[in-house]
C-alpha cells in the first residue's frame, strides 16, 4: 500500500542538484516549508569530482552567493579540499579571463571602466568543482530547516487549484507547490506536459580520463582539425567534439577502443588509448522550456533549458533562476504578492535563457570543422585582441551586461545593485543576508524614510553615505540584490511608491 504522508508543505523541490538546494535554501531563509526530493541515493559521483566537475562560477552567481552568505563557505572549502587546478587553457603567462569557442580574451584587454555601475573589485570567473557547491548548498539547506530525501525520485503528480500530490516510489507527499529542479531530462517538465523547444545536436562531445601508450603524440592544448575538436591536457585529459549529429551520445556504451577510434580521427594520429578510467558524453542540443510554470508547477535549472557545456553557463543560469524564483515563490505562498509577482519570473528569466542558449549556438557554429568556420575564427580572435572587443566577451562571459527588462529610464534598473561600502563597515550585499528589499537612501530624505516606514514589514530603509556612491541618490533593491527603482537626484517619497507596490505589494 502507498504510504501518503499528512503534511502539507509549501513546496515540494524535485531534484538535489545545485539549483533544487540553493532554491530550498531560499525558500527556507523566506520561512517556507520545504521537501526536496532527490532520485539518487548518493549525493557523490566521480563525475562530480575534478576534473569533470570544474566549474566556473560567474559574476551574478558570485552575488548571489555573497548576499546570501554562501560564497566564503565555498571558497572555505575548496581552500580545505585544494584550490582545484587551473585548466590548461589558464595556465599561461597572460591572464586568461574566459573563452568563446575556445578562443580566449585576456584581462588585460577588458576595460572595466565601460561598466558604469560597477564599483572596482575582483572581476571574472572563479573556479570551483560542483561536488563543493551542493555539499555546502545541502549544507546550509538543511541547517536552515529543509527536508531533504535521497533515493526519493518523483515519477508522477496531480495538481488541482489548490495543491499538488506527488508520488514517489511507494509514498506520496502533498504541497501547495511543485519546482522541477530535476535536470535536462527533467520528468516534472514532462508530465506537466510543457514543451522542450529549440536546436537539435550537431555532435557528441566526451570528457574522458585516459592513460595514453604514447601521450607525446598529442600536442597539449586546444586543437581545431579537419575533423573536430579535441583538447589535450597532460596527465590524461582528454575532451574531443566529433560532429556526428549527436548520435554516439547514450547511444551505446563507450568503450576504451570507441575513444581511442574517436580521438585518432580527430586529432590524426595513430595514438594509442592503453586504459579508459572515466568518460562521460554530452551534445550541443540546446532547448528550453516554452513555460517556466503550469499552474502550481515551475521548473528552473536545466530542467527549463539545456545547452553544450562549452561556454561555461547552465550551472550559472540555473543558479540566476533560483535567487530569482525564491522571493517571488515565497511571497506568493505567504499571499503577499502583488498580483502578476510569479509571472515575472519567466518573463525575467525566460529571454536570458534564450541568450545564453544562442551564446553557445554561435560558439558551436564556430566550431564546425569547415574553412568558413577556421576563417570567422580567425576574424573573432583579432576583435578579441582590441579592448572593445575582449570587453564585449567579458560582459557576456563574465555575466556583467544582466539587465532585466523592468522599464524606467535610469540605467542601473533592472542591473545587479553595486556591492557599496556603505560607509559604516558594512557592505551591501551583506545586508541582503536575510533576503529582505533595501531602500537605501544617500541623502537623508525625511519623505523616503517616510514611505520607507509604510511598507516596513517586507523592506528595511538604510541612510547611508557610501564611499562611492556612483552619483546615486536613492534605491530600491528587490530580495535578489535587483535594482527596481534608482534615482541620481533628490526625490519625493512618493516617487519610489509604484516601485514599493510593484514589487512588495500593499504595505
Ligand atoms: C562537462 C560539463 C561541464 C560544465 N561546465 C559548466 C561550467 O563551467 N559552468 C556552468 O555554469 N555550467 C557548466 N555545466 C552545466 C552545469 O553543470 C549544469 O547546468 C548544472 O549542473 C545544472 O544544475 P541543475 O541542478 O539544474 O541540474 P542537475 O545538476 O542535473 O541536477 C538535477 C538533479 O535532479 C535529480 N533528478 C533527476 N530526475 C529526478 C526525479 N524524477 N526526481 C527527483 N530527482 C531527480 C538528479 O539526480 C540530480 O541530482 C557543465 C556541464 C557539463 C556536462
Amino acid at each position: 500500500m502507498p504510504v501518503s504522508h499528512s503534511q502539507l508543505y509549501d513546496v515540494i523541490i524535485a531534484g538535489a542538484g545545485p539549483v533544487g538546494l540553493f532554491l530550498a535554501c531560499e525558500l527556507r531563509l523566506f520561512g517556507c516549508s520545504v521537501l526536496v526530493l532527490e532520485q539518487a541515493h548518493d549525493a557523490g559521483s566521480p563525475l562530480k569530482r575534478l576534473p569533470f566537475g570544474l566549474r566556473g562560477l560567474s559574476v551574478p552567481s558570485i552575488e548571489s552567493l555573497d548576499r546570501r552568505g554562501l560564497l566564503a563557505a565555498i571558497e572555505a572549502r575548496m581552500v580545505d579540499r585544494g584550490t582545484p587546478a587551473a585548466a590548461h587553457w589558464m595556465q599561461q603567462p597572460r591572464a586568461p579571463g574566459g573563452h568563446f569557442a575556445g578562443i580566449q580574451f585576456f584581462k588585460d584587454r577588458v576595460d572595466a571602466s565601460q561598466w558604469p555601475y560597477r564599483l572596482p573589485g575582483p572581476l571574472g570567473t572563479i573556479a570551483v568543482d560542483i561536488e563543493s557547491i551542493e555539499a555546502v548548498l545541502a549544507e546550509r539547506a538543511i541547517t536552515l530547516g529543509a527536508e531533504i530525501r535521497r533515493g526519493c525520485g518523483v515519477e508522477s503528480f496531480d495538481q488541482s487549484d489548490e495543491n499538488i500530490t506527488v508520488r514517489a516510489g511507494t509514498e506520496s507527499f502533498h504541497s501547495r507547490w511543485l519546482v522541477g529542479c530535476d535536470g535536462g531530462r527533467s520528468t516534472v517538465r514532462k508530465i506537466a506536459g510543457i514543451a522542450f523547444t529549440g536546436t537539435e545536436p550537431e555532435f557528441t562531445g566526451y570528457s574522458a580520463q585516459v592513460e595514453l601508450a604514447d601521450p607525446e603524440k598529442l600536442r597539449p592544448g586546444r586543437h581545431y582539425t579537419a575533423t573536430g575538436m579535441y583538447t589535450y591536457a597532460p596527465l590524461g585529459t582528454i575532451a574531443m567534439v566529433d560532429f556526428d549529429g549527436g548520435a554516439c551520445h547514450r547511444a551505446q556504451p563507450v568503450t576504451r577502443e570507441h575513444v581511442e577510434a574517436v580521438l585518432r580521427r580527430i586529432s590524426g594520429t595513430d595514438v594509442m588509448v592503453a586504459a579508459l578510467e572515466l568518460v562521460t558524453t554530452w551534445t550541443d542540443r540546446a532547448c528550453q522550456a516554452t513555460d517556466y510554470r503550469k499552474g502550481r508547477v515551475l521548473l528552473a535549472g536545466d530542467a527549463a533549458h539545456v545547452h553544450s557545456p562549452l561556454g561555461g553557463q547552465g550551472l550559472n543560469l540555473g543558479l540566476g533562476d533560483a535567487m530569482n524564483l525564491g522571493w517571488k515563490l515565497a511571497a506568493t505562498v505567504r499571499g503577499e504578492a502583488p498580483p502578476d509577482l510569479l509571472d515575472t519570473y519567466a518573463r525575467e528569466r525566460q529571454p536570458e535563457g534564450e541568450r545564453i542558449l544562442d551564446w553557445s549556438r554561435a560558439q558551436v557554429a564556430l566550431m564546425r570543422p569547415s574553412p568558413s568556420s577556421r576563417a570567422l575564427e580567425a576574424i573573432i580572435r583579432g576583435l578579441m585582441e582590441t579592448g572593445d572587443g575582449a570587453t564585449f566577451f567579458a560582459e557576456r562571459v563574465w555575466g556583467t551586461g544582466l539587465r532585466y527588462d523592468l522599464g524606467g529610464k535610469h540605467p542601473l534598473m533592472g542591473r545587479s545593485a553595486p556591492d557599496f561600502d556603505l560607509g559604516d563597515g558594512t557592505r551591501l550585499n551583506e545586508r541582503l543576508r536575510h533576503g529582505r528589499g533595501l531602500l537605501l537612501d544617500f541623502d537623508a530624505c525625511a519623505s523616503l524614510h517616510a514611505i520607507a516606514s509604510r511598507w516596513s514589514k517586507r523592506i528595511d530603509y538604510i541612510a547611508a553615505d557610501p564611499r562611492d556612491r556612483l552619483g546615486l541618490s536613492a534605491l530600491l533593491v528587490r530580495p535578489d540584490g535587483f535594482v527596481a527603482w534608482s534615482s541620481d537626484l533628490s526625490v519625493d517619497g512618493e516617487q519610489v511608491a509604484p516601485a514599493l507596490a510593484r514589487w512588495f505589494g500593499n504595505p
